[in-house]
């Protein structure tokens, strides 16, 4: 599944809602690379100057980390791709990586936003970062924030149609509160199949009685006749006078205490 739509739509939000309710994972190029640039990992050196400007990383970097990160194992539920692709580039490498997997994209989801809102939201998203003493986005300031949006406008929103043609595109509106875009977006790709992480009660299976196995109901049957006829065998624990006594009486040995010949 892939959420589109310009800094602050609410992809990352939505994603983490669809991950709780559905059980697969978010794959968020911004949250690897921020990852990266705070290790110091080459990647991240590359990254990291072209973030801060509020461009984009170059298309072999991002997906080589995404051709990288849906081959573990967590993947293989499913994955949500927030802020990938970003480019033409980037789809069709995506396009690639996926058919190379014998995988088809479920959805594409495009978050419509108005963009006079966004200025609000990514201001909204610093006071709270603040306020949970987190550490604020470099890039999430006024001045890169028009960056991002002209990258998005030129970069990224050709993916609108290059996915409305291949029929894959969905499109809720974004300015809607979070409960409804979500509920919007489940109404577009259906509901969960079972909440994440919980096995579904399973009904107690109704089995057809069954027949003994053949051997069994010989044996059965051979014992039964044996303890009649009075032919138990006194086991060695019964005492050699007890037996001779039975031998005589022609009492029967208690079952538990004989064996059938
Ligand atoms: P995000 O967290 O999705 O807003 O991404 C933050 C920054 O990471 C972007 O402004 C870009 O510099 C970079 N970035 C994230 N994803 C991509 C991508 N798919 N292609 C290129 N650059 C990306």
């Amino acid at each position: 599944l892939i959420l589109l739509g310009p800094p602050g739509a609410g992809k990352g939000t939505q994603a983490q809602r669809l991950v709780k309710k559905r059980g697969i994972v978010q794959l968020s190029t911004g949250e690897m690379l921020r990852a990266a640039v705070a290790a110091g990992t080459p990647v991240g050196l590359r990254a990291k100057d072209v973030m801060a400007r509020g461009e984009l990383v170059p298309d072999d970097v991002v997906v080589a980390i995404i051709a990288d990160r849906i081959e573990q194992a967590d993947a293989r539920k499913g994955f949500i791709l927030d802020g990938f692709p970003r480019t033409v580039g980037q789809a069709e490498a995506l396009d690639r990586l996926l058919a190379g997997k014998g995988l088809k994209l479920d959805a594409v989801i495009e978050l419509k936003v108005d963009e006079g809102i966004l200025l609000k939201r990514i201001e909204t998203r610093v006071a709270q970062m603040r306020a949970n003493g987190h550490k604020v986005r470099v890039d999430d300031t006024p001045e890169v924030l028009k960056h991002r949006l002209d990258a998005y406008r030129a970069q990224t929103a050709p993916l609108v149609d290059y996915y409305a043609r291949k029929g894959a595109l969905k499109t809720v509106d974004g300015m809607e509160p979070i409960d409804s875009v979500e509920a919007a977006i489940a109404g577009l790709i259906g509901r969960p199949r079972r909440p994440a992480g919980r096995k579904p009660a399973r009904k107690a299976a109704r089995r057809p009685a069954r027949k003994p196995a053949k051997a069994a109901r010989r044996r059965a049957a051979g014992r039964k006749t044996a303890a009649k006829k009075g032919r138990g065998k006194p086991v060695k624990a019964l005492g050699r006078r007890k037996a001779a006594k039975r031998k005589t009486t022609g009492t029967k040995a208690p079952r538990r205490l004989t064996r059938a010949r």
